[in-house]
């Protein structure tokens, strides 16, 4: 079945917990069936970050969503198999509800990963080139050679004590729509490939530069207590492990 292309309310509010979409119908491919919706609060996997999970409401059941991925445009919602989904609700107005407490420690590792890389790139000369935002282990992958005049322990040190001030300076952090050509302007890794099925968006921490990316933010710094850098692989294109708290 053709789909038109989700419209992608988690770009308007990472805090916005519930919503409501229209059924549009089902597909299935190898991660599963899937349902659709003329638009989503649930961010699908992408940019190192994994997706949200959480409930579909339809008038007289609800179906649990385990997964959610993205494909051409069409944001697919993951659900057990079990649950019978008929083509009679097809245009039926659905309720979302998506895990908030995963919603946001999502949101605030992926946005300590731009936080670090802007850091560790102002110190070094770094570029961030990829981040893994999942729980089991965040990192930046950075793309260079580090100096010879950055000792591994000092550096972290450095990383940290700068992450730190910047947390209680209540730094703000900003989305927002740019014109395609605005994100080609950007610095940006080698072999970095603009998506082109998802709208031009930067994320910018205050007093660092913009980064284009269609995650979520958190909106402010001081929703952390400490994001802590406590590894450093490799000096050619090394890549650093943090925790978030
Ligand atoms: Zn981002």
């Amino acid at each position: 079945m053709n789909f038109q292309p989700t419209k992608l309310l988690y770009l308007e509010d990472t805090y916005c917990f519930e919503g409501e979409g229209k059924f549009l119908g089902w597909g299935e491919d190898q991660k599963g069936k899937f349902l659709v919706f003329d638009q989503t609060i649930f961010y699908p996997q992408g940019g190192g970050q994994p997706s949200d999970t959480g409930t579909i409401k339809f008038s007289n059941f609800e179906i649990p969503v385990h997964f959610v991925g993205f494909n051409k445009g069409i944001v697919q919602h993951y659900y057990k198999e079990s649950f019978l989904v008929s083509s009679d609700l097809i245009g039926q107005a659905v309720g979302f509800q998506i895990d908030s407490h995963r919603r946001l420690q999502n949101a605030k590792t992926h946005t300590a990963g731009h936080l670090l890389g802007s850091i560790v790139e102002e110190i070094t000369g770094l570029i961030p080139a990829k981040g893994y935002h999942f729980q089991d282990g965040p990192h930046v992958q950075f793309e260079g050679q580090l100096d010879e005049a950055n000792e591994v322990n000092t550096l972290l040190a450095q990383v940290n004590t700068y992450l730190l001030t910047c947390i209680k300076e209540r730094t703000q952090v900003e989305t927002q729509y740019v014109e395609p050509l605005a994100l080609s302007e950007l610095r940006l890794p080698q072999n970095f490939q603009l998506p082109q099925d998802k709208p031009s968006r930067i994320s910018k921490v205050e007093g660092f530069s913009p980064v284009p990316c269609g995650g979520t933010h958190i909106r402010n710094l001081s929703e952390y207590a400490e994001i802590k850098a406590h590894k450093i692989s490799g000096r050619k294109d090394p890549k650093i492990s943090y925790k978030v708290f």
